[in-house]
């Protein structure tokens, strides 16, 4: 089965490409500037059948796409179809930016980037793949939010706007196709270890995590696992859920 993360050449879509490959999942790997972390994590993958016991031969390929571009998403959807000889099976919209700023002094660029990258494309590519899921009657569509889009963040209107936007998106689309068994859900993180957050100063980050009750910042392969939950063919009757993976950060 194939499985296609967009931005996977680093951070948690990375962790989630391995997590999948693992699982015996096909994947198509998105990139769209880090072209050697792509590559890299392309031979680890294909390594694992080296070391595996398992009689399957995992595929794995890069594909270089700004899925902020609806003209690039439908090209890179025409190639992993082309490459593999099959459709996207599982759909993680994972590729996400930040532009932080406070609300007065947003520039317009900012806001414009942040909704196109974040949320725009995960209409753009869910279109692409759901047509096929749908004649195929099989889809897993899993879209990674943030818990910015749950509770909001100050500094963050454009980032916090994207991920409640992809939060009403995974609904309706989930009503839309469920019975054509495709689940679509999201994925809530918290306070995760990556490039995303290594920017932020360190007071900032000990104010955070001083405020989450695991007491610490979550690791990418925390998301993988629960990216996994839902991707695996076993669930099928879970879907427009939002499953947040915060340490305890948002528990009401
Ligand atoms: P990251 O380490 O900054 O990685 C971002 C990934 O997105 C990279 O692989 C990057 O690929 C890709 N990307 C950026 N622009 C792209 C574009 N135009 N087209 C295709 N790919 C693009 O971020 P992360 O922390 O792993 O975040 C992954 C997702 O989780 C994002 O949606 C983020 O909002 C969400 N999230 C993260 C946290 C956190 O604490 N880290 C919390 C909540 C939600 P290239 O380098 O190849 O361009």
């Amino acid at each position: 089965m194939l499985a296609l993360i967009t931005g996977a050449s680093r951070g948690i879509g990375r962790a989630v490409a391995l997590e999948l490959a693992k699982n015996n999942y096909d994947v198509a790997i998105n990139f769209n500037n880090s072209l050697e972390s792509a590559e890299n994590l392309k031979a680890e993958i294909l390594n694992l059948n080296l070391n595996s016991n398992s009689s399957k031969n995992i595929k794995c390929e890069i594909f270089k796409a700004n899925v902020g571009n609806p003209d690039e998403v439908v090209n890179m959807f025409a190639e992993i179809k082309k490459y593999f000889g099959e459709s996207v099976s599982i759909l993680v919209n994972n590729a996400g930016i930040t532009r932080d700023n406070l609300l007065m002094r947003m520039k317009l660029e900012d806001w414009n980037n942040v909704i196109n990258l974040n949320l725009n494309s995960v209409f753009y590519c869910t279109k692409e793949a759901i047509r096929d899921m749908a004649k195929n009657k099989f889809g897993r569509i899993i879209n990674i939010s943030s818990v910015s889009g749950l509770i909001g963040n100050p500094g963050q209107a454009n980032y916090s706007a994207s991920k409640a936007g992809i939060i009403g998106f995974t609904k309706a689309a989930a009503r839309e196709y469920a019975s054509r068994n495709i689940t679509v859900n999201a994925i809530a993180p918290g306070f995760i270890d990556t490039d995303m957050t290594q920017k932020l100063n360190e007071k900032i980050k000990s104010d955070i995590i001083s405020s989450i009750p695991a007491g610490k910042m979550g690791s990418p392969e925390d998301v993988a696992r629960a990216v996994l939950f839902f991707a695996n063919d076993l669930n099928n009757y879970i879907t427009g859920q939002v499953l947040a993976v915060d340490g305890g950060l948002t528990m009401c």
